[in-house]
């Protein structure tokens, strides 16, 4: 029996970690083998990432000797990976999406969505009992490499989209959407000029997260080729972040809305973390509210049969693609409305950006902490536990969430009028409940 190991939880994106360091091909081998148990054919993908193969060879080992038959469609954005797995058991992609360049991961898709908690709570089962099933010496699986998965996407998204004439400017970051974002929007009619867009492991040119910061090439392009947009990925292309016709970064929670009142009929989920401009903007709509993390926002939009789902992280999920974010649709499907409507930064104008503040605090007893604060925040106003606590008051709210891998505290505060003076309630009583 393998001993039970600390990482090998699945967290809301799969495991993730240093490369050879904390993911090795013992882990991979180990999780192959885990979820061949269950499922007999697997598709398997990576991004770009130096250790990718490794960790892809060693899963499909892993996957082999327990019977399945594994189905390599290569390097491939993570979106392309999770709708290739609508044909198969399931999928494993071998990526460490916007992390830096010495992370590796694995991430897990079945019917084009990530793998929900009780599908991630059966492998970690295997995993941690080492009840691994080995197939006999003349039942060990076989691997078949069809090659039709990019194309397939491509597909799917021009099927969805109209032609559009437009000047891009599109920075892949050197990761997976190299492969296939420059190419949908040419056959969508537009002109291209790629930046960073040559697959490259040590990612070069940017750090894989596509913000403000990272993006000042693009945002200098944009403006310099006198461009209509720019569009940026991060590592695996299931996110997606925009520059407007001017040159500006287009901030998450502004993306969000922009999507959501194009895209929303009934109801549509976003994180708790997300701007209260969506409920403002969005009246008579369902708005469902998920923990953070695309998996959630997913899961929510399955169950209440949503039109569209986001998180201001530029995690776009459209289920008329897939359950899974996908930034090369989200581009697509940006330029599209650009070319209909017109200049990017005009129609940006017309939603309103609500004030916010961020900050984090050292803590080591998180959870005694957090029922400190808990016992602060029910007095301001109505609470939500949903993730960490939030308190919607009259002109704002206030969300305390204990931080996922660090010893922290974290605060974010949002308010159209009253945003410092809510911060500082907000931080006193983090201040006093962390001493
Ligand atoms: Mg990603």
């Amino acid at each position: 029996m393998s001993e039970p190991k600390k990482f090998l939880k699945f967290g809301s994106s799969g495991i993730r970690g240093i490369a050879n360091k904390e993911i090795t091909p013992q882990i991979a081998l180990d999780l192959g083998l885990a979820i061949g148990s269950l499922y007999p054919e697997v598709v398997v993908g990576r991004d770009p990432r130096i250790a990718g193969e490794m960790i892809e060879n060693a899963v499909t080992a892993g996957l082999l000797s327990s019977g399945s038959k594994v189905v390599r469609i290569g390097m491939v954005p993570t979106p392309t990976l999770a709708l290739a797995s609508k044909g198969h058991g399931c999928g494993i992609m071998v990526t460490a999406s916007h992390n830096p360049a010495e992370y590796i991961g694995i991430k897990v898709f079945k019917d084009g969505m990530s793998f929900d908690t009780e599908q991630q709570q059966k492998i970690e089962e295997i995993l941690m009992t080492g009840t691994f099933r080995y197939a006999n010496w003349d039942k060990t699986g076989s691997v078949r490499n069809p090659g039709t998965a990019i194309d397939d996407h491509i597909g799917l998204i021009l099927q969805n989209t109209s032609n559009a004439c437009l000047k891009v400017v599109v920075d892949c970051g050197c990761g997976a959407a190299s492969v296939i974002t420059p190419y949908v929007l040419r056959e969508m009619g537009c002109e291209v000029i790629t930046l960073n867009s040559q697959p490259d492991g040590h990612f070069p040119a940017r750090e894989p997260e596509p913000v403000d910061e990272t993006l000042g090439l693009l945002k200098s392009t944009v403006r310099a080729a006198d461009a209509d947009l720019g569009i940026a990925h991060d590592g695996d292309a299931d996110r997606m972040m925009a520059v407007d016709d001017q040159g500006n970064f287009v901030k998450g929670d502004k993306m969000l809305a922009f999507f959501a009142i194009r895209e929303a009929k009934k109801a549509i989920a976003v994180p708790v973390d997300a701007s209260k401009v969506i409920d403002d903007l969005l009246a008579g709509i369902k708005i469902a509210r998920t923990k953070v993390g695309d998996v959630y926002v997913a899961e929510e939009l399955k169950k209440i049969k949503g039109e569209f789902g986001g998180e201001p992280s530029g995690a776009w999920i459209f289920p008329r693609i897939s359950l899974c974010p996908d930034g090369i649709y989200a581009a697509a499907r940006l330029v599209e409305i650009v070319e209909k409507e017109g200049e990017l930064s005009r129609l940006l104008d017309s939603i309103p950006e609500y004030p916010v503040k961020r900050g984090a605090y050292l803590c080591r007893d998180k959870e005694r902490a957090m029922i400190k604060i808990t016992q602060e925040l029910k007095g301001l106003g109505e609470i939500n536990t949903l993730d960490g606590i939030k308190a919607d008051l009259e002109d704002g709210w206030i969300l305390v969430r204990p931080s996922g891998t660090e010893p922290k505290i974290r605060i974010t505060v949002e308010s159209s009028n009253n945003c410092d003076e809510l911060y500082r309630r907000a931080e006193e009583i983090v201040r006093k409940a962390v001493a």
